[in-house]
């Protein structure tokens, strides 16, 4: 490309130099042989003034001091030639030839006397022709002058202007050179260097250029894979630059404040969080640098929230004006879970508490000789056994609890849940027939994949309520079909505002009767446990002083196959 330039440059600059000389060349020749037809024509009538028939020799001297090159030539009317100057011999009647033939006209033709081209003119006189030539070469001596200089000065302005357009290209290239270079730098590509060659810069702008379109392509690919981590976190993400402004907010964040993103982003926080205390914690933290770590409720959810300084280029001016990093999560679970277990904690001492208190009593006054009677002693210690003994079974169903709530991963097995309803009714049997419990069973099989230990957990559990708050005298009813298990009773009841809490640890509704039958108040919580370890669902019915029926339906995923176990 660039030779082609200077093919193209040093073409025009030739053909218009060209033009110019052979232009100047054409009116130089026309004037200097205007100018020596003139001369000739002068020197003509000179002649005539000067030759009187016999100074022939005389006048040809006179002519060559004005012109070397002059040729006198005297011709008889005859056609003899009586002088000439060139001093040849031998020469044939000139009568025929044009310029005698044509007085006083002006002729080129070639000399076979002289063996060259001359222009010859001619006049007469009384007894002779007079006749002056001049050869054309005399004529043409200025044009080849030009002709020479003209060569010359072509050459010089042709190496002049290959140079200047070479040096020109070169510094118009410069500037384009360091464009590819920084371009290179940028996309860290290294091509050959092109040189000067126009064609080949322009092929390696085109590949930087598609290098780039591609890194873009890439760049801006990696921004959304990163936009939709950021929106699709569970958490809430806002950074702000030194000067309050939202510069990147995720999806949790945009719902948390209930904004879309262009009411905020670019924008001053203000514009998307309108709670004032966190406001203020925003201001404080991007002015005085301060941290801050703290839980916020909005509409019964409970966000864990902390609010940073930042010092990053893309958000803070300097050390001391940094920007401000606020992270949101949701931990309404988290803190449930830790508020259930500090009233756990609260509860179980409780429970264990006034066992624990009746015994030392007993034991206190045992010590000291209060109880003297042997009956009195007998109740004491028959006191102090029962409350052990409930301690002892507080302890074992919290162990339980505890143990269930770790989401066991023991080895289930195929069991016919209908078998063993009649071992527990074989447990109970003595409570029930203190009771005078009429038992109704209505089993048919109920192949479940389930650890032994909870399904006799959760019979033991459901059965020891229905007997423990039956009437006297009152039923239960125990059914089982392929996917579920019910037990109904006829007794007290649980009434309605209390339906949904029984499943709750400790809770009782009537705590003075559940102490009394030896309840610890952690029954259901463990029928609870063990059924969602099992993906089972729980009914409760119940209406007070007519009777309670809790139903529990296994999941496919825990219910096996019928005919495995009847084989
Ligand atoms: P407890 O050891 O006190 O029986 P549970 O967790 O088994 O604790 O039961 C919680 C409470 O639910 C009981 O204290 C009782 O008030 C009530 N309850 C449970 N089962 C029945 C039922 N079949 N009939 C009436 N009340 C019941």
């Amino acid at each position: 490309m660039k030779n082609n330039i200077i093919f193209t440059t040093i073409a025009v600059v030739f053909s218009s130099v060209l033009l110019v000389i052979i232009t100047n060349l054409i009116i130089v020749s026309y004037y200097n042989e205007k100018a020596a037809k003139e001369d000739l024509m002068e020197y003509l009538s000179m002649t005539e003034l000067l030759y009187h028939g016999d100074n022939d020799l005389e006048v040809s001297q006179s002519l060559h001091t004005l012109n070397v090159d002059i040729r006198l030539t005297i011709i008889d009317l005859t056609g003899e030639v009586l002088f000439d100057s060139s001093e040849e011999t031998g020469f044939d009647s000139h009568l025929g030839r044009p310029e005698i033939e044509t007085l006083g006209t002006i002729y080129k033709r070639y000399s076979n006397t002289l063996k060259q081209d001359m222009i010859y003119v001619a006049s007469r006189d009384d007894g002779h022709y007079v006749r002056i030539a001049l050869p054309v070469s005399s004529i043409n001596h200025i044009t080849n002058t030009f002709i020479m200089y003209g060569v010359l000065s072509f050459s010089i302005i042709s190496l002049l202007s290959f140079v200047a357009v070479d040096l020109l290209i070169r510094k118009a290239l410069f500037p384009l050179h360091r464009v590819v270079a920084k371009m290179q730098e940028i996309t860290h590509e290294a091509t050959l260097p092109a040189g000067d060659d126009v064609d080949a810069i322009s092929m390696q702008i085109d590949d930087i250029n598609k290098n780039i379109l591609q890194k873009i392509e890439m760049i801006g690919e990696e921004k959304d894979k990163l936009n939709f981590i950021l929106d699709n976190i569970n958490q809430g993400i806002i950074v702000l630059d030194y000067q309050a402004n939202v510069v990147l907010i995720n999806q949790f964040a945009l719902d948390l404040f209930e904004v879309k993103r262009p009411q905020v982003l670019n924008k001053h926080f203000i514009y998307g969080i309108r709670q004032l205390d966190i406001q203020e914690k925003i201001q404080s933290s991007l002015l005085n640098k301060n941290i801050y770590a703290f839980d916020y409720t909005e509409k019964g959810h409970i966000y864990y929230m902390n609010i940073a300084p930042l010092v990053n280029k893309w958000v803070s001016k300097d050390e001391s004006h940094p920007g401000a990093v606020f992270m949101v999560l949701e931990v309404t679970e988290r803190r449930q879970i830790e508020l259930m277990k500090k009233e756990f904690f609260a509860n179980a001492s409780h429970e264990l508490k006034s066992p624990l208190t009746t015994i030392i009593g007993y034991q206190q006054m045992l010590a000291e000789g209060i109880l003297k009677e042997p009956k009195e002693v007998e109740d004491a210690i028959r006191r102090t056994l029962k409350e052990a003994n409930r301690m002892h079974q507080i302890v074992n169903d919290m162990l339980e609890l505890s143990h269930l709530e770790g989401k066991p991963k023991e080895k289930n097995e195929l069991i016919d849940a209908s078998l063993l309803i009649s071992e527990a009714l074989d447990h109970f049997k003595l409570a029930i027939n203190e009771k005078h419990l009429i038992i109704e069973t209505h089993l048919s099989p109920l192949p479940l994949w389930i650890h032994r230990n909870h399904l006799v957990g959760l019979f033991h559990n459901l059965l020891d309520n229905a007997i423990k708050y039956n009437k006297e005298g009152g039923s239960i009813i125990l059914t089982t079909t392929v996917c579920s298990f019910t037990i109904q009773d006829t007794g007290i009841g649980i009434p309605k505002e209390d339906q949904s809490r029984v499943f709750e640890r400790f809770y009782r509704v009537d705590k003075g009767r559940s102490q009394e039958t030896g309840g610890t108040g952690l029954g259901l919580a463990i029928v609870k446990h063990i059924c969602s370890l099992y993906e089972a669902t729980i009914k409760l019915r119940s209406q007070l002083n007519q009777g309670t029926t809790i139903q529990i339906t296994f999941s496919t995923t825990s219910i096996g196959d019928k005919n495995k176990i009847l084989q």
